[in-house]
């Protein structure tokens, strides 16, 4: 009897013990320090780079923020606002970076971090098909529209044109085909996805105004992260992996970039 009931506390204890080792993990795994998000501001007007589907922001911008989110083992949370304060909101570190087409220019260069250039861009112009603007000088006394904060805007108003400038760029197209202004200043790509959805009301002129690279906006001084994001898309690059993003969203890439 004795040893029936040494046997039976042995097995208690080796229960207890095992419900103990248990509760342990459980505590273990809760306290387990967990990768903070990596939060990402964005202005999901831009397509193809970053747009809205239904509820869901796609874009090949969003692809790259992913795949560099995975690469540093972090959770991405994107947020959709305005382009002008998603820059503010990198600058100032509300959020951890922005990506949003964005252009890495000198001037902002004073405000923020950029990572690396990871596509080229440059601003395009959008006419009505049967318009009289062939060329970039036909532009002279014309009146142009263009997205509010951007480089567009910038380079308009660098050269003196009579602006009207928007939120979005679809605002600015719209700004055009109701006959409001004469053209529509915006980056190339951009320009293409905005007027293809004209039915051939507009057309892109085969001018580039500028040229620009695109890169990821984070906080001034934040060179921890930078150091992390370029490895990330040096990454990204090697692998072909960016190559892919922007082959499925039919975006012209040269790997030499
Ligand atoms: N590349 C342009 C800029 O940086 C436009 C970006 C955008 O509108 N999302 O100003």
């Amino acid at each position: 009897m004795k040893k029936v009931l040494a046997l039976l506390l042995i097995a208690l204890c080796g229960l207890s013990l095992v419900a103990c080792g248990g509760g342990e993990a459980e505590t273990d795994s809760a306290a387990e320090p967990k990768a903070e998000a990596l939060t990402m501001a964005t202005n999901a007007e831009f397509p193809p780079f970053e747009y809205l589907e239904g509820e869901e922001i796609v874009g090949a911008d969003i692809e790259i923020a992913q795949a560099i989110a995975e690469i540093l083992g972090r959770e991405l949370e994107i947020t959709n606002i305005d382009f002008d304060a998603a820059l503010t909101g990198a600058a100032t570190g509300k959020y951890d970076m922005a990506v949003a087409g964005i252009t890495a220019t000198d001037e902002r260069k004073q405000n923020m971090n950029f990572s690396d250039d990871y596509y080229t861009a440059s601003q395009a112009i959008i006419v009505m098909a049967d318009s009289d603007i062939k060329v970039a000088t036909d532009l002279e006394g014309k009146t142009i529209s263009c997205q509010e904060g951007t480089t567009g805007e910038q380079y308009l108003l660098d050269n003196e044109y009579e602006i009207q400038s928007f939120k979005t760029g679809a605002e600015a197209v719209t700004a055009l085909t109701s006959g409001k202004v004469d053209a529509v200043v915006i980056d190339n790509a951009v320009a293409k996805a905005l007027s293809d959805k004209q039915n051939g009301a507009t057309v892109v002129l085969d001018e580039a105004l500028t040229k620009e690279a695109y890169a990821i906006a984070l906080q001034k001084g934040d060179d921890e992260l930078t150091a992390e994001i370029n490895g990330a898309l040096s990454e990204l690059k090697a692998s072909g992996k960016l190559a892919e993003i922007f082959a499925k969203y039919e975006l012209p890439y040269d790997d030499a970039e």
